[in-house]
């Protein structure tokens, strides 16, 4: 029988490697994972974690404001970015330490240095050179940013990577892309007072998510004073003797600011890790092609996360890693589950979705319910601020089942987390309507919309 160094070796220290060496090591197994950064990954580092507490960041302006509504008189209020990104750098460098102390108190060896594959079965150590065997190879590389070379002057722009960092917070920022990441981080800026301008080469921002959602946002968006500008893509980037950039669109339109930060996807870390050599077959965007086990077309390497460019979320990484672990460590061959995966985006108003849009459905199934509700939420009347909660519930009209739910509006992705549980479990719009309200919230109307706002049959809207 072969002997390998190791049972399993982990390259990548993300969500999706991390958890799969942990737990392998848990259960026993002689486990090393490598690690060229930090521990953490994308999520920790400079993702997830950091976004969200920016995001908190960002909302005091409007809560300060709000204030004054209920009674408050809130004095003069100044805001330093510098002790904000030590906060977020200590709160970042704790999570690490735990991600660490996990893999430590399992028993897996941790390597701080990058590890490229020399073989179906071995690992080369970039630090030292060192070749050591596996029985079994996890890649958990996860991704990086597009960094749009065909951009005449990209290399003065930043991406979400740098934005974090930034030695100073910029007056003003234009930024690209109409995703989660741009879209997260114009509200981001803007609540932390800089001038922004969005450019998107679309019609509407999040061309993924349910037309409520997108519209309700970009309407909410502009109200507040981020600047839009659609249909359009950044042509040129030059920078000034002051410093200053000076960005020129495909329309014509020029913007002079501080940063410019390209938000323009992110594609697969896959080069330069020896997969070749390895044989392991990757597709048209370099991401790893696996199987519906997460195995590769090497028997013995798998690929979890954003390296296999599936979804890239931090919990379907983590998802996957656990199937993993119990096909091939726990006897439970396991697939990852892809369907009806809650998501968030952390703009200001929030959206949180799950399941079809109403497009989506519309396109799938004969005959849809539509279920919409737009309101004032109750903290807005005395605050007087102008905001809308929308919220929607897609019904299959033919089983009655709850395909669809979307809302925009404060803490819309705690509801999505829950509304989640109901889609996987199949709830139907009867088990919804027999649900009683919790009054007084916002989430109570979505067991109080009786009567479909519209139908949708054949993909035409037949009523309201
Ligand atoms: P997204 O895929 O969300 O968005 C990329 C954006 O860039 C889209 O608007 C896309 O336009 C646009 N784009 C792509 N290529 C070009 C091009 N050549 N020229 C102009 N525009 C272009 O990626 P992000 O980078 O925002 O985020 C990466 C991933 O990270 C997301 O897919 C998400 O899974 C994850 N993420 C999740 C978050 C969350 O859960 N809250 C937060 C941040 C990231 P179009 O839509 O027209 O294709």
């Amino acid at each position: 029988m072969t002997t390998y160094d190791y049972d399993l070796f982990v390259i990548g220290g993300g969500s999706g490697g991390v958890r799969s060496a942990r737990v392998a090591a848990s259960l026993g197994k002689k486990v090393a994972i490598a690690e060229e950064f930090r521990f953490g990954g994308t999520c920790v580092i400079r993702g997830c974690v950091p976004k969200k507490l920016y995001v908190y960041a960002s909302q005091f302006p409007e809560h300060f404001e709000d204030a004054a509504g209920f009674g408050w008189s809130v004095g003069e209020t100044r805001f330093d970015w510098t002790k904000l990104v030590a906060a977020k750098e200590a709160e970042i460098t704790r999570l690490e330490g735990l991600y660490r102390k996990g893999l430590d108190n399992a028993g897996a060896e941790i390597i701080e240095s990058r590890a490229e594959l020399a073989g179906a079965h071995s690992v080369r150590i970039a630090s030292t050179g060192q070749v050591v065997t596996a029985e079994r190879i996890v890649i958990a590389t996860g991704g990086s940013v597009n960094a749009h070379a065909e951009i005449a002057g990209y290399e003065h722009c930043i991406s979400s990577n740098e934005a974090f960092d930034l030695p100073e917070l910029p007056r003003s920022i234009l930024i690209a892309g109409g995703g989660y990441i741009a879209v997260e981080f114009a509200n981001i800026f803007h609540g932390l007072g800089v001038d922004v301008t969005l450019i998107y080469r679309g019609p509407e921002l999040l061309s993924r998510f349910d037309g409520d959602m997108r519209r309700g946002l970009q309407d909410a968006m502009m109200a507040k004073g981020i600047k839009l500008l659609l249909n359009d893509v950044i042509e040129s980037v030059e920078k000034t003797a002051d410093g200053a950039l000076t960005t020129r669109t495909r329309a014509g339109t020029v913007v002079v600011a501080d940063q410019v930060m390209l938000a323009l996807g992110r594609h697969p870390n896959t080069a330069g890790l020896g997969l070749e050599t390895a044989g392991v077959a990757l597709n048209a965007r370099g991401a790893i092609i696996v199987d519906d086990y997460s195995r590769s077309s090497v028997p013995s390497i798998w690929a979890l996360g954003d390296v296999t460019d599936r979804v890239q979320l931090t919990p379907v990484a983590i998802h996957e890693a656990m199937c993993f672990i119990d096909t091939e460590y726990r006897g439970k061959p396991t697939k990852p589950d892809h369907d009806t995966i809650p998501t968030a985006v952390f703009s200001q108003p929030e959206i949180g979705t799950v399941g079809l849009s109403e497009e989506e459905a519309a396109r799938r199934f004969a005959e849809v319910e539509v279920y919409r509700a737009q309101f004032r939420p109750m903290k807005a009347t005395l605050s007087g601020r102008a905001e809308k909660m929308i919220m929607k519930l897609i019904v299959n009209a033919t089983d009655r089942k709850v395909i669809g739910a979307h809302i925009l509006g404060h803490e819309a992705g705690e509801m999505a987390q829950l509304l989640g549980i109901t889609l996987k479990a199949g709830c139907t719009k009867d088990d919804f309507d027999r649900t009683m309200a919790l009054h007084p919230s916002a989430a109570e109307e979505l067991v109080t919309m009786y009567s479909p706002s519209y139908i949708i049959r054949n993909g035409e809207r037949v009523t309201g």
